[in-house]
């Protein structure tokens, strides 16, 4: 089941991708398990799947006992300043940084921990607008790069946004897009070539896709519906 879900978005991914224009090998699915039991988890991973993507901390450090697979672990959801020792021991890569407190915790917990490696990062940024979302104002986010790309322990790699939850997939555009346009002033700003872009969804990732997605997160339309 897993495996043939898995494969019909790969499928959908990759034709989206070539009807941008774009090489598929260049856009990463982050398989999302929220939810999901260890026992299904193992299925992706078994059928493919490099990278997982969990919103709770404790959650994840649950199911890590459980998965004794080499795979990358991104933290997908808010990540609250008392929880951050244990995110920079447990992920690889942290998506949903969003103030300078955050940042100057993180680094200095990477720094206390001795990772050997510096731990990845993305700026989270709520491009909507919308209220009940986390993320930094675009306005912030130069600012906030800027104090990422001072840190020791962290690697800054770009910008990861959630869209606007609607039926239409086309609802979620214009914040894919401002995520993109954020993205390719801070690239120029600083001469860089390429820049993640965490964005899309299992209703929105073809539109994503369209508008410069590097990295999909997607739950549902691999594991279908959960309760959490
Ligand atoms: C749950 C979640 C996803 C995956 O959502 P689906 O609709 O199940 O694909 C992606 N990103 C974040 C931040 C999430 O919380």
């Amino acid at each position: 089941m897993v495996k043939e879900s898995l494969e019909r978005v790969r499928e959908r991914i990759a034709a989206a991708a070539r009807a941008a224009g774009r090489d598929p090998s260049e856009i990463r699915l982050i398989a999302v398990t929220k939810g999901v039991p260890v026992e299904r988890i193992r299925e992706a991973i078994d059928a493919g799947v490099a990278e997982i993507g969990e919103n709770r901390v404790q959650e994840a450090v649950q199911k890590q006992a459980g998965l004794d697979a080499p795979v990358f672990w991104h933290l997908i959801g808010h990540l609250q300043r008392n929880k951050a020792g244990t995110a920079v021991e447990r992920f690889d890569w942290i998506q949903s940084v969003d103030s300078l407190d955050l940042v100057e915790e993180l680094d200095r917990r990477c720094g206390q921990r001795g990772r050997t490696e510096p731990l990845k990062v993305l700026l989270q940024v709520n491009v909507s607008g919308e209220v009940t979302k986390y993320g930094c104002r675009p306005e912030a986010a130069e600012k906030l790069a800027a104090a990422l790309l001072a840190c020791r322990n962290l690697r800054w790699m770009g910008l990861m946004t959630i869209a606007p939850y609607g039926e239409n997939p086309e609802a979620a555009r214009s914040s894919f897009r401002g995520l993109r346009e954020l993205g390719d002033r801070l690239k120029k700003r600083l001469g860089w070539e390429r820049m993640e872009l965490s964005m899309g969804m299992s209703h929105d990732f073809e539109t994503a896709v369209q508008e410069g997605a590097t990295m999909l997160r997607i739950g549902t339309a691999i594991f279908g519906e959960r309760d959490v």
